[in-house]
C-alpha cells in the first residue's frame, strides 16, 4: 500500500512526485513509455522560466525526475490500464500487475490527435511521424510537410526546415492559431511554403512515403505534392479512455477543482489531462505542485 500512486512521468506527474517525496509520503511513478513525457521530446524549451536562453527538453526532464527520486519517489516503467476505487484504497492495474494506494494522482497527459485519412496508418514510420523533434534528422535533404495551424505545428515547420530540403505547411485555414512571432518568423524563412486553406486527402508512396494528395476546401481541387515526410501537428487528445467511467470528464479530459480534486475523493489529476486552457509545461507544473500539496493535505486529513 502507497501513500500515492503518480501516473505518469512527465512535467506534472514528477512535480508532484518531488512535493508528496519531500512530504515523506511513499510515492510510486508509474510510466508507460517514457521519462518526461511530451516535454522530453521537444527540442526546445523556449519558454520555461529559469532557463533564459531555453533548454533541451529532454535534459529538463532529467532533471526533474532526478529530483523527484531524491525525494524517495520510486519509478517503475508500467502502463496502467484500469484505476479501481475500493473500500481498502485504490487499485491500479498495470500490464505487469497490481498496486494499492491511499490517493492518486493521474497526469497522463494528452496524446497527439490523429488525421484520419487514407495512408497515414499504412505509412506510419514510413515517412507519417507525430513528433519533428523525435524523427526529423531522417528527412535530410528531402521535402517534407507539416499539417496544421497552432504553436506546434509553426515551431515543428521551423524545426524541419533547419534539415529537410523544403517544408510545406499545410493549414485547412487562412489563419494561424499560433503566435504571431512564431508565425512572422517562418514567414520569413524561404525553405517554407505555405498551402493554406488545404486539407490531406490521402498519403501515397510505394515501401517509403513520397507524395501527398491535397485538396483545397474552398474549391475542391486536389493536388499532389512531392514529400517524403509528413509531420501531423493538429492538437492532443486526453491518454484516458478507461478513466471516462472513474472520474467526471469533458472531451475526455478530467474535471478538477482548482486544487486539482477530480470527482472521486482521494483521486487529483495534473497537467494536460486537465479539462484547462493552457497546456504548457510551466501550466503542468503548477498544476503538479497544487496536486502534491492536496494529497498531502488530504492524507492528513
Ligand atoms: C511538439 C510539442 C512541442 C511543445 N513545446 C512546448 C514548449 O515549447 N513549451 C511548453 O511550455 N510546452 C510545450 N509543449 C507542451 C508540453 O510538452 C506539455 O504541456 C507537457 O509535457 C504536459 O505535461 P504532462 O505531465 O501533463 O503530460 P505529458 O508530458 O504528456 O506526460 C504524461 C506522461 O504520462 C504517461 N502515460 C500516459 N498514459 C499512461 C498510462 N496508461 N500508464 C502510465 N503512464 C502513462 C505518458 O507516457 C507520458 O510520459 C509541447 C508539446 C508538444 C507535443
Amino acid at each position: 500500500m502507497y501513500d500515492v500512486i503518480i501516473i505518469g512521468a512527465g512535467p506534472a506527474g514528477l512535480t508532484a512526485a518531488i512535493y508528496t517525496g519531500r512530504a515523506k509520503l511513499s510515492t510510486l511513478i508509474l510510466e508507460s513509455s517514457m521519462v518526461g513525457g511530451n516535454t522530453a521530446l521537444t527540442d526546445l524549451i523556449d519558454n520555461y522560466p529559469g532557463f533564459p536562453f531555453g533548454i533541451n527538453g529532454q535534459d529538463l526532464m532529467e532533471n526533474f525526475s532526478r529530483q523527484a527520486q531524491r525525494f524517495g519517489a520510486e519509478l517503475r516503467m508500467e502502463e496502467v490500464t484500469a484505476i479501481e476505487d475500493g473500500p481498502d484504497g485504490k487499485k491500479v492495474s498495470t500490464t505487469q500487475g497490481e498496486y494499492m494506494a491511499r490517493a492518486i494522482i493521474i497526469a497522463m497527459g494528452a496524446r497527439r490527435r490523429e488525421l484520419d485519412v487514407e495512408g497515414e496508418n499504412e505509412f506510419l514510420g514510413r515517412g507519417v511521424s507525430y513528433c519533428a523533434t523525435c524523427d526529423g534528422a531522417f528527412f535530410q535533404g528531402v521535402p517534407v510537410a507539416v499539417v496544421g495551424g497552432g504553436d506546434s505545428a509553426v515551431k515543428e515547420a521551423l524545426y524541419l526546415a533547419d534539415m529537410a530540403s523544403k517544408v510545406y505547411l499545410i493549414h485547412r485555414r487562412e489563419g494561424f492559431r499560433a503566435n504571431q512571432t512564431a508565425v512572422d518568423k517562418m514567414l520569413e524563412n524561404s525553405h517554407i511554403e505555405l498551402k493554406l486553406n488545404k486539407v490531406v486527402q490521402r498519403v501515397q508512396g510505394d515501401a517509403l512515403m513520397n507524395r501527398l494528395v491535397l485538396r483545397d476546401v474552398l474549391t475542391g481541387e486536389e493536388e499532389v505534392l512531392p514529400a517524403e515526410g509528413l509531420f501531423i501537428s493538429i492538437g492532443l487528445v486526453a491518454a484516458a479512455d478507461f478513466l471516462e467511467t472513474l472520474v467526471d470528464t469533458e472531451d475526455g479530459y478530467i474535471i478538477t477543482d482548482e486544487n486539482m480534486q477530480t470527482s472521486v475523493a482521494g483521486v487529483f489529476a495534473a497537467g494536460d489531462i486537465r479539462s484547462k486552457k493552457a497546456r504548457q509545461v510551466a501550466t503542468a507544473v503548477g498544476d503538479g505542485a497544487l496536486a502534491g500539496i492536496a494529497v498531502t493535505e488530504y492524507l492528513k486529513e
